[in-house]
């Protein structure tokens, strides 16, 4: 099953272009525009990941980070902050809301992948999502008599 990745930006040039990377990479991208859907919108989406923009209208993406890492339903999801300001301070008040990583704009496309990646493989399978068996396994192989 292909990854759900919720992008709430506000700036729809990002936008196109995180939703556009994802979707080269096989990943389902749901963007939100608007901070204030963000949470709704992950309930409604349940999204393998979550990609927020710090600097949002009417609404801090760093507070929205911590809402969604305070309610129980959500704060599994991993969160990778994006914003234009990553200094040292900032990049602590991100991982102090409770944001898994960071990526600063203007983005490297392959920072952006690769944390996407690492991020989605250090998530929690859900369960009943079974990894076909790899090389890795053969010693669940029933022995040859
Ligand atoms: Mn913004």
């Amino acid at each position: 099953m292909a990854k759900r990745v919720l992008v709430v930006e506000d700036n729809e040039l990002n936008l196109k272009l995180f939703c556009d990377l994802l979707r080269a990479h096989d990943y389902v991208a749901e963007p939100v525009r608007d901070g204030r859907e963000a949470v709704d919108s992950a309930r409604a989406f349940t999204p393998d990941l979550i990609i927020m923009d710090i600097q949002l209208p009417h609404v801090s993406g760093l507070e929205l980070i911590e809402t969604l890492k305070g309610d129980a339903d959500l704060s599994a999801i991993p969160i990778m902050a994006v914003t234009a300001y990553a200094g040292k301070g900032d990049e602590e008040r991100i991982r102090a809301a409770g944001a898994e990583s960071y990526v600063s704009k203007p983005i490297s496309v392959m920072r952006f992948v690769e944390s996407v990646e690492s991020l989605l493989a250090a998530a929690p399978k859900p369960a009943g999502e079974e990894k076909a068996p790899g090389p890795d396994e053969a010693g669940d192989a029933p022995p040859v008599t």
